[in-house]
């Protein structure tokens, strides 16, 4: 079954809109108004009614997207109306200044969707042509190995919208394709805490969840509410919570089990005016010395982690890098034991469950790469845990050294590097 199917009980004008197989919109008449609800299906009756509503033998009647729309004459839940959707699919379209590597590859196709109706329709047109995807966010944690053989989908839906507010504590939804970095600084105009310690993470709030970003003690899951998402097969619109989501390290259910099934389309945070400011991480701290403790705010936190960052890490829009190229590796308590003994000095992070987080970076540079250069790219000078691009590069070269660095870290520790970065049509 494809979604949504829309639905008119027989004798009313009653309208549903059936999102997936646990969730439908109910668009009722009271009187001259319209009144709509979104409603999730969360326990085994709410599931079966949607079944009995798709049933063909029910009192409900399919009728035509069109049709829904006349006898529904409103647009919430982030929906465009059924019968104006229009796709302006292109072909070899440059990817390169839509990541941030900004390396030179082609999209065979390529299209931007603004909601989940043109989301839908592109999933059809390359369910139809039986074409392979790409999704695409800000192009911040990928490396195109190559031409992009698929319809390359630009998530770029947008909005953001408080879902309740009691005075204290804020739920606020934005869109897959609002900029992370903006939708925080918004967050913070507006006198939210929680997201101050992510600022300028460069990307899309759609792909935030898909690694749980994290930075400077914080990461994404500790303010998520849920995130809607449209599945690839049938276009079934769900909800996930945070336990669904399965977050780990720099890890998601959609970087594994659902891997490739689901497109992100909006998310939600839970923030709160007076959350406690984390400034236990890194050198934010020393970066707020000149402001009494108790006259921070959560807006100096992000000015602050603004100004290590820029100290710190390439900015794409000057030398081409996706940040960290490998995850920190964690490896048995008795491994770290084993590495101590042989490097003193090295960094380590004892993890709750028992095991020990290393330094990806500390690791590198001690194997000699911080500031390698290849000619069109290299490992940064101040960060071995970034690959840079200086020009002229192709993704398959710049993956070859991240094989080197992963080879020569192997040799040399023992220890296994895993890219964080994502790889398009390589390994
Ligand atoms: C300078 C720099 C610093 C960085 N610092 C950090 C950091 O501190 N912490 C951190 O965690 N990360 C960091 N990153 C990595 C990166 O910013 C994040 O992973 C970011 O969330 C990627 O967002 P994006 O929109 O650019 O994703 P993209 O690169 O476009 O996509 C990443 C992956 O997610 C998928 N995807 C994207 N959008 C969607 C969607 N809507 N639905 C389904 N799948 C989707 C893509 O197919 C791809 O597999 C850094 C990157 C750079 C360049």
């Amino acid at each position: 079954m494809k979604y949504p199917v829309y639905l008119q009980l027989s004798g009313t004008e009653n309208v549903y809109a059936v999102q997936g197989p646990d969730r439908f919109w109910e668009c009722t008449r009271m009187g001259a108004q319209t009144l709509c609800h979104d409603v999730i299906a969360t326990t085994w009756p709410e599931r079966q009614r949607i079944l009995d509503m798709v049933a063909d033998d029910g009192p409900w009647e399919r009728i035509s997207g069109p049709s829904f729309r006349a006898l529904w004459n409103g647009t919430p839940c982030g929906m465009t109306s059924p019968d104006t959707v229009a796709l302006d699919v292109r072909e070899h379209v440059e990817l390169a200044d839509h990541t941030t590597f900004g390396i030179s590859a082609k999209a065979r196709w390529f299209v931007a969707v603004t909601s989940v109706d043109e989301l839908r329709a592109a999933l059809d047109w390359a369910q139809e042509r039986s074409l392979e995807l790409l999704v695409l966010g800000g192009g911040s944690n990928m490396l195109l190995h190559g031409d992009v053989e698929a319809l390359v989908i630009h998530v770029h839906i947008q909005g953001v919208e408080v879902v309740s507010d009691d005075g204290r504590h804020v739920r606020v939804a934005a869109g897959a394709g609002e900029v992370w970095h903006d939708f925080v600084m918004r967050t913070l105009d507006e006198g939210w805490g929680g997201l101050e310690n992510l600022s300028l993470i460069p990307g899309s709030v759609g792909a935030s969840p898909m690694q749980n970003i994290g930075a400077y003690g914080v990461e994404i899951r500790d303010h998520f509410a849920w995130l809607d998402a449209v599945r690839i097969s049938d276009g079934a619109l769900q909800r996930f919570t945070a336990e669904q989501c399965q977050f780990g390290y720099r890890e998601s259910l959609f970087k594994r089990a659902e891997r490739g099934k689901w497109i992100l389309v909006q998310v939600a945070f839970d923030l709160d005016r007076k959350s406690p400011l984390r400034m236990g991480y890194g050198a934010i701290e020393q970066e707020l010395q000149h402001i009494p403790e108790p006259n921070r705010t959560h807006r100096d936190v992000s000015d602050a982690v603004i100004r290590i960052r820029r100290s710190k890490l390439p900015d794409p829009a000057e030398i081409g890098n996706a940040g960290s190229f490998f995850k920190n590796p964690t490896v048995a308590a008795s491994e770290a034991e084993r590495l101590l003994a042989a490097h003193p000095t090295m960094p380590n992070y004892p993890q709750p469950g028992g095991d020990v987080k290393l330094a990806a970076g500390w690791l590198i540079e001690q194997a000699g790469w911080k500031g390698h250069r290849r000619e069109t790219h290299g490992v940064h000078d101040r960060q071995a845990l970034v690959l840079v691009h200086f020009g002229g590069a192709t993704g398959k070269e710049v993956w070859a050294l991240a094989q080197d660095i992963m080879k020569s870290v192997k040799e040399k520790f023992g220890v296994d590097l895993e890219p964080e970065v994502n790889q398009i049509g390589g390994a």
